[in-house]
């Protein structure tokens, strides 16, 4: 099955129902289906066609779902761009990726006019929320242009098709555009939505629909039947608000939004007697995090695992069976894992290695990149680049990013075994482990920590805490404390950045 078969099913099945609701604003399945025709239909006014990219750069809201389906509707490729980028590294995914449109929104357009600067092909710009003019092309009237013959849109789409072009968050290096075909993304949500036994309802899109995560999980919400709240930007009183309210029994996040809603000073004003479930994903999820939030909203975390590359979702707790807290659970339907060596031989259970992944989600490759797709995609298994172990009864359990690994004088040290400890104490907020640069050591290990509100904790209480819990070799060299660890748009830890940061302090 392909994207646009997904929609027009969803409709076939459930009849018309109030699809989207953002704000006071609320969108049937139909309405959003008529929108999307149009936009469909005025893409093609414009020349913009089958295999054609178009971006779609904006916060959360109903137009980039119209956007997405109607590219979709056009044959047409998604390049979703997260709006938080910085201008060059818009202009890098435009010059990268021969992009014919982008569509934005009052709020981004001053970054996109910067990032499209110095390109020899220009892309024609389509703003939601602005009037035209210049080279601005208005949502609404491009909704209205439909060209002479397209009254009706008879595209064929081939599951094999290129449906998206994403750019990984880059929190490794420069981004790179993961192919993923019709295949790669229906496979992967009707698979993630078997494994959980989604339930028709209604959700909260709280992810944002530029990452994959998002994206899939509104293609899950088409598929179920289901109906979303669309949020604009993370805001815990909003999202309380919206659980009492649609009496909301399961959505999806990052750790990152579980520990702000956990540590929202207000969420007892809410009812939130209807959550039974919330997802996490894109980033390691404390084991204190997952007990604490448990343990104070009386509903489930289920961690899953996933990457850009497999569209996403690889492994996920799944309801109604035991939580393995630290696991992301066991392989979703159609998805073969293994822990692999250096050799590329499974390794016995419990032992440490390479995850690999195959399966109808994973993509063909980066797109224009064969060096780096050859790095990735050995006999169709996808190298994943995470380190993990698989216990008796399939449960993986993610070790930590390769590329994370701190040699310390010869050994190797996950910052993640690390980090758990650390957030364990009661004074810290959150933690984040590196390796800066030693001349005895090779690497030394810096731990980077936000500390609760009000405590005083000190370098010195933390270290000892760390020789309490951890064998000598693991207790990190130096504490730094900051104000907050940097993330990206999704939410995850840049080590990268706090490596420098790290690097900077301790010397
Ligand atoms: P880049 O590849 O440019 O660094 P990125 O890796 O952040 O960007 P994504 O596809 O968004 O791109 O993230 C996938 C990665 O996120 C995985 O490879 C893994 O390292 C991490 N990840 C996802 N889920 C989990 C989880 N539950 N626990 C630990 N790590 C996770």
């Amino acid at each position: 099955m392909n994207l646009k078969q997904l929609l027009d099913s969803n409709i076939e099945t459930y009849g018309e129902y109030d699809v989207i609701h953002f704000r006071e604003r609320s969108y049937t399945n139909l309405e959003t289906k008529v929108i999307s025709d149009s936009l469909a239909a005025g893409l093609e006014s414009m020349g913009i066609g089958r295999g054609d990219k178009v971006i779609v750069i904006m916060p959360n809201c109903p137009e980039v779902v119209f956007s997405y389906q109607g590219i979709i509707r056009a044959g047409a490729v998604i390049v979703p761009v997260m709006f938080t980028l910085h201008p060059k590294e818009i202009h890098y995914i435009l010059s990268s990726s021969d992009v014919k449109a982008v569509i934005t929104s009052a709020f981004v357009i001053d970054k996109v006019r910067e990032a499209i600067m110095g390109l020899d092909m220009k892309p024609a710009i389509i703003a939601v929320d602005m009037p035209a003019g210049g080279n601005i092309h208005s949502f609404s009237r491009v909704l209205k242009q439909r060209a002479i013959g397209t009254e009706k849109n008879n595209i064929t789409i081939s599951e094999n098709d290129t449906a998206v072009i994403l750019y990984t968050s880059g929190t490794t290096g420069s981004p790179k555009g993961v192919i993923l075909t019709h295949k790669n993304l229906y496979s992967n949500a009707a698979n993630s939505a078997k494994h959980n036994e989604t339930e028709r309802g209604t959700t909260l899109g709280v992810l944002p629909l530029a990452h994959v995560y998002g994206l899939t999980m509104s293609n899950i919400c088409f598929l179920t039947g289901s109906s979303v709240v669309v949020f604009p930007a993370f805001n815990p009183a909003e999202i309380f608000a919206a659980i009492e309210k649609y009496k909301v029994k399961s959505f999806s996040a990052v750790p990152a939004m579980i520990h702000a809603l956990l540590s929202y000073p207000d969420s007892d004003k809410y009812d939130t007697g209807s959550l039974e479930w919330v997802g996490s994903g894109s980033a390691p999820l404390p084991v204190s995090l997952l007990h604490a939030f448990q343990e104070k909203f009386k509903a489930k975390v289920y961690e899953g695992y996933g990457l850009s590359e497999a569209a996403p979702v690889v492994t996920s707790h799944r309801k109604n069976f035991p939580i393995k807290p630290g696991s992301v659970g066991i392989p979703i339907p159609g998805v073969e894992v293994r822990i692999v060596d250096e050799d590329g031989v499974e390794v016995p259970a419990g032992e440490v290695g390479e995850l690999v992944v195959r399966g109808d989600n994973v993509t063909n490759g980066y797109y224009e990149r064969p060096d780096e797709t050859e790095k990735i995609l050995k006999d169709s298994w996808l190298h994943t680049g995470d380190m993990a172990r698989m216990d008796e009864e399939g449960y993986v359990f993610i070790v930590d990013r390769k590329k994370d690994l701190i040699i310390r004088g010869g050994f190797n040290i996950y910052p993640r075994d690390v980090e758990e400890i650390l957030n364990g104490h009661e004074a810290v907020s959150e933690a984040a482990v590196v390796g800066v640069p030693d001349e005895r050591m090779g690497e030394e290990m810096v731990a980077c920590i936000v500390k609760k509100n009000g405590s005083s904790v000190s370098e010195e209480e933390l270290l000892l805490y760390c020789q309490d819990h951890l064998a000598i070799n693991k207790t990190p060299r130096k504490v730094v404390f900051m104000e907050a660890l940097p993330r990206n748009g999704v939410g995850k830890i840049l080590k990268t950045q706090l490596r420098k940061a790290a690097a900077d302090i301790v010397q």
